[in-house]
Parts: C-alpha cells; structure tokens; sequence
C-alpha cells in the first residue's frame, strides 16, 4: 500500500501521530497471499480537523501532502501536515505556471559545451544544455525545472523544443560532429518519440549520426523495458546513445546491461580527486575498462583542472568534457571559433574564457 493517507480529528483520544504510527505497525504485519508472506509498508500523513481545516477536501488535499513529504522521508513515516507544505506546493504551482508561460513564449535557449579528444583536444561534439532565464526568477536551473517539467506532463513540449532547436544550430553550424541532446526517460518512452526524432532529423537536413541523445537513468524497470525498444528503434535511425551520469544511480550496470549504447559517460563526481586518489584512479580505469569492453566509447564530464585531464589521458580515458575545456555558452559564442581551425585548444591552467559561471 503506497497510496495511504489517514484523516484525524483532534478530539482523538491518543495524539494523533501515535493512532498513525500504530496504523502502520499494524499494516507492516506480513500478510499471506496464496500462501506466499507479503509485506507491505505505508507512510502516513496527516491533518487535523480545526486547526488545518474544516472542509474534508482541504482536509484530504492536506493529509495527501503530507503523505507525499512523509514518503519522501523513506517509506513508512508518519508526517503531520504543516502550513509550509502549502507554501512549498504553491511555489511549485508558480513555477510551473512560469515555465508553461516560458514555453508558450519563446522564454528557453540553449547553451553549447565541447566534448573533446582527451589527447589531442579534436571536436568529438557539443552538449546542447536547456537554459531559462525567467523575467521575475531570475536564472533557473535545469536540476529545479526539467524534473517539475516532468511531474507536469511538460516534458514532451520541452524535450520536441530542446531537440529541434539543438537541430537547427547543427545545420546552421554545418557540424560535423554530433550535437547531444539530453532526454528524459520519460520522453522516450512517449509512443511518438521515434517518430519526432525522425522528423526532425528530417526538417533540418541531418543524418542520424550528427545526433546523440544523452539518457539519465532515473529508470523504472518497467519504463526500461519500453525505453529499450524506443531507443532500439532510434539507434537504427543511426543516431548515437549515450549513458550519461553513469556511476552516480542505484542501478548503473543494469541499465548498462539492457539499453542500446554507444557511449558511456562518466559522472563528474567519480572523477573529483582523480588527480591524486589512487582508489578513484582504479575505480575510473576499471569503468573505462568496463565501457572498452562493451565496445562502448568513455567519456568523461566535469573535468576541471589540468590534473584531472592528465590523469584521465594516463588511465587511456579517450573523450572528455568540462569547464577546463569549455564552459557552456550561447551559440555565438563557440561560431567564431567553429569557423577557424580546429582542433580546440585544450588549456594548460585554469578553466577556458567565457561562457556562464559556475551553475552547480
Ligand atoms: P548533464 O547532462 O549531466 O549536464 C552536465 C551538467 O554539468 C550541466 O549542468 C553543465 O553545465 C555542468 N558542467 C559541465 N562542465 C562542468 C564542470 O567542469 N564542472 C561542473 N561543476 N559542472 C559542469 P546543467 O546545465 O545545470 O544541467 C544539469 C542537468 O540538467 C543535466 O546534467 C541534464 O541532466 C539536465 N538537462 C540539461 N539540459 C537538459 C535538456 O535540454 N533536457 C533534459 N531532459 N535535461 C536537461
Ligand atoms: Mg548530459
Ligand atoms: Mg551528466
């Protein structure tokens, strides 16, 4: 049972939070179905009848938010409703009234970061990353608005834009390398999404090897599964797949295991003390080891400083991408650079000029 909110009124005679509690104690005894033990766990919440609210469907709104943050606390808690969960909720509802209204308006753009040759510093492609500056929020970042987009069924209007927008600046560009674009599992796994990718492939005049799409693997088993045949179907289409993150979710060999991929992207996070940790030293050579041996190309994001770079050139670490590189910038910032030769130079010291500040 996930979906269990209690409604308590206060003339209960024990506080309320123990009536939750032994509620869910109760419901924690394993069951026996077809003579199989089932455990089930629930998490409560709940509101109470004044103070919160006289009206059963504020009183219902109130207990199932509690709910949520008290599953958000692990499951099997109990949470109370709070005047602040209100005020959170509002704030997403602003936020996303904001998005929907950035969406509509033209209010998106994109930033463009290199990925390069770790030895020779040779363009392998850019990463097109969403960018919202909301007249009144200021800067958003994508970690805040693309999840809200996907709570919000906003990620299918949000994703068809990010895609052919990074499509177009490749033709304008006349790129010769792949732009990568990230998508969201949940995108894939629309019915349309191959159909969407194809067109407009087509509308920009690219073949399916100027793209690659970035995948997260916030992934259910289920959605996987769906995922796989949608990405299959992609990947025929010739465009690139690219396991982005890798090292940082619950279920990275797994995912690694079932998608179709050609590229393996390690986390930043992996490689923070590469420079001088010799544990993270093994761990990155054994995951470029891992990625070699699926025939998958490794990538390596985040890469700040020279140590960092020379140390993943030493453990055979083949592309790579981060500030000490490039920053993510607006198209017209890299234009210029585009048009002279390549490849990028890669910085001996310090991070490269230009581009945003640090975001993270
Ligand atoms: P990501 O795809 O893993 O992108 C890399 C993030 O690391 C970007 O953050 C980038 O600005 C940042 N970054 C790049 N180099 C460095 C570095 O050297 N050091 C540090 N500290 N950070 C670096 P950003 O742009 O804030 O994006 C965050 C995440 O939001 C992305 O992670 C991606 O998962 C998601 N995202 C961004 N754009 C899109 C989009 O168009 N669609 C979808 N679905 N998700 C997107
Ligand atoms: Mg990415
Ligand atoms: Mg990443």
């Amino acid at each position: 049972i996930r979906n269990t909110s209690v409604t308590g009124v206060q003339t209960c005679a024990l506080p309320i939070s123990g009536v939750a509690r032994r509620l869910r104690d109760a419901l924690a005894q394993p069951l026996l179905v077809e003579g199989q033990p089932v455990n089930v766990r629930a998490s409560v919440g709940v509101a109470l009848s004044p103070p919160d609210s006289s009206l059963p469907a504020n009183l219902l709104r109130q207990a199932d938010l509690a709910m949520t943050q008290a599953k958000r606390g692990g499951r099997g808690s109990v949470q109370v409703f709070h005047k602040s969960m209100d005020a959170a909720v509002h704030g997403q509802l602003h936020l996303e009234t904001r998005l929907r209204h950035a969406l509509d308006s033209g209010g998106l753009h994109l930033h463009y970061q290199p990925q390069v040759d770790a030895g020779t510093g040779d363009l392998l492609g850019f990463e097109a990353l969403v960018r919202w500056t909301d007249a009144r929020l200021g800067l958003v970042a994508p970690a805040r608005f693309v999840p809200l987009a996907e709570e919000a069924g906003l990620i299918g209007q949000l994703g068809a834009w990010v895609l052919d927008e990074a499509c177009r600046q490749a033709a304008a560009w006349d790129l010769r390398v792949p732009i990568a674009v990230n998508v969201s599992a949940l995108e894939v796994a629309q019915e349309d999404f191959t159909q969407r990718v194809h067109d407009t492939l087509r509308r920009h005049g690219l073949d399916g090897g100027q793209l690659k799409l970035e995948i997260t693997e916030r992934l259910t088993v289920q959605d996987l599964q769906r995922v796989a045949r949608q990405l299959a179907q992609v990947q025929a289409l010739g465009v690139q797949l690219s396991l982005d993150d890798f090292g940082t979710g619950q279920s990275s060999v797994s995912t690694l295991l079932q998608l179709p991929l050609n590229e393996l992207k390690l986390d930043r996070s992996l490689i923070t003390g590469v420079a001088e940790s010799p544990i993270e030293q093994r761990v990155v050579g054994a995951l470029i080891g891992l990625g070699r041996s699926l025939n998958l190309t490794v990538i390596v994001e985040g890469v700040e400083t020279p140590g960092q770079l020379q140390a993943l050139r030493e453990l055979g670490c083949g592309a790579v991408q981060g500030y000490l590189v490039g920053r993510p910038g607006p198209a017209s910032m890299w234009t210029p650079q585009l048009g002279g030769p390549l490849p990028l130079e890669l910085p001996e010291r310090g991070g490269a000029e230009g581009g945003e500040a640090l975001l993270n």
